[in-house]
């Protein structure tokens, strides 16, 4: 059987997967990727956070996405009947970037791994993983082509970033209870021809149906609309089996985008994602490391996806650069105890939405704009900032200004 050998096997073509094996390569590593679709591909997680720009920056990949002509997202808006909270990411506590984009992921996505392969990687698309076999930390993986040749891969360290497919968690059964209540989600995109012209409509925008249903409007700069639906797994299937009537029924649910969507096609069949949450019980093990979606999944409600994905796929190429140099890494600390400190805020931020506690604080009349901003860094990614409080108390914090507005409430009334 053909037999290749390489320093790292990134498992992925997804940002994580990108981001790492631009790193590797940049630092004269060598590093194949090995993926199982034909690029472009449908991708959901359109809406990208500020921290994101830093991490493809480091890794040698802006540049190539500010050519693009994505819309350029500089905060976001939530809505709820006719109250309005908004956050502009200029008006944030701290250092970072200031706006990010709204993007369509089969572009983005293409746009990224196109400069991978630009910059001298390997990558093997219409390939799949389809078993890795561990010697100590050298590893020997089987991967199938569209043609189902098999053929073998000997590499020093794999970086799996396969997202969803989760494949060396699947494998050595690493598979975990999520985090976040059970969320599901049903999605899709328009040809926006209602879009009414100007900025206002091109600002990202979450409507709330009800406390842990809410509804995304992202909107992108080739004219089309990603629209979805995130809530409660009952919630999600009370609509019935036929994701395109599900998805028409549940538009009828929103006050705001109703008359812009209703007559409008759906560019393609409705996808619906069940159970979304996703966890590990080991993020690294003899020879790999699990980067992005294959590693955790908390919610789409703050955009954290393709941050997480991208921080731990650069975080991760730095700690295999240092070990394949004969360093001892302490995986458990510089890369699991790291991503677990941002981690934990997100999921402080997540639940308390889900609470309504975050949300009493976003729709507040009066809001207090020292607050505002502290959140907004979070919700810009910047949660390893523990200068700011919202970071550092993010467990009791957003708690106790919920519980203050409520107690202010009750005062008024
Ligand atoms: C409903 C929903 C809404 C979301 N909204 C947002 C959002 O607004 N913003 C945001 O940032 N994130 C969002 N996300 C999350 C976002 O989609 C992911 O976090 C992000 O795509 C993760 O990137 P990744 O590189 O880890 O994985 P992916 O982008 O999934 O890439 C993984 C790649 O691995 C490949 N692969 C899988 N198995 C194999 C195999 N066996 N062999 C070879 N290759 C394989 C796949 O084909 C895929 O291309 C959302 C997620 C959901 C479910």
């Amino acid at each position: 059987m053909k037999t290749e050998n390489v320093d790292v096997l990134v498992i992925g073509a997804g940002p994580s997967g990108s981001v790492s094996a631009a790193y590797l390569n940049k630092h004269g590593i060598h590093v194949k990727v090995v993926e199982k679709t034909k690029f472009p591909r449908f991708q959901v997680g359109e809406s990208l956070i500020p921290r994101c720009m830093d991490n493809f920056n480091e890794a040698g990949l802006l540049e190539c996405l500010m050519k693009q002509g994505y819309e350029k997202k500089h905060g976001a808006r939530f809505i709820k009947d006719e109250a309005e909270g908004r956050f502009d990411f200029s008006k944030k506590y701290g250092e970072g970037w200031d706006w990010t984009w709204q993007v369509p992921r089969d572009h983005f996505d293409q746009t990224l791994i196109n400069e991978v392969i630009h910059q001298g990687v390997d990558v093997d698309f219409e390939t799949t993983v389809v078993n890795v076999e561990f010697n100590g930390s050298d590893s020997v993986t089987t991967i199938e082509d569209k043609n189902r040749n098999k053929s073998l891969i000997n590499a020093k360290f794999i970086i799996d970033s396969s997202g969803f497919g989760r494949v060396i968690a699947k494998q050595l059964g690493l598979e975990a209870p999520a985090k976040i209540a059970e969320h599901g989600s049903i999605f899709t995109q328009v040809k926006d021809v209602n879009r009414p012209e100007g900025k206002e409509d091109t600002i990202i925008t979450f409507e709330i149906i009800e406390t842990e249903v809410w509804f995304w409007y992202i909107p992108f700069s080739n004219g089309n609309t990603s629209i979805g639906f995130v809530g409660p797994m009952e919630w999600i299937n009370k609509y019935g089996k036929d994701n395109t009537v599900a998805l028409e029924e549940m538009m009828k649910t929103s006050k705001h985008y109703y008359e812009q969507f209703k007559d409008l096609p759906y560019l393609f069949a409705p996808y619906k994602v069940e159970n979304i949450s996703k966890n590990v019980t080991k993020q690294f093990g003899d020879g790999f490391v699990l980067t992005g979606n294959s590693a955790e999944f908390l919610d789409p409600v703050f955009s954290s996806g393709v941050s997480f994905a991208t921080e731990t796929g650069l975080l991760a190429a730095k700690l295999v650069i240092k070990e394949l140099n004969g360093e001892v890494v302490d995986w458990e600390n510089d890369y699991v105890g790291y991503m677990k400190r941002g981690v934990d805020v997100f999921s402080t931020y997540v639940k308390e939405w889900y609470t309504g506690n975050l949300q009493k604080i976003i729709f507040h009349d009066k809001p207090n704009e020292d607050i505002k901003e502290k959140i907004c860094a979070v919700l810009a990614g910047y949660v390893w900032d523990e200068t700011n409080p919202f970071v550092k108390k993010h467990n009791r914090l957003v708690r106790n200004v919920a519980k203050l507005i409520e107690m202010e409430e009750n005062i008024v009334d």
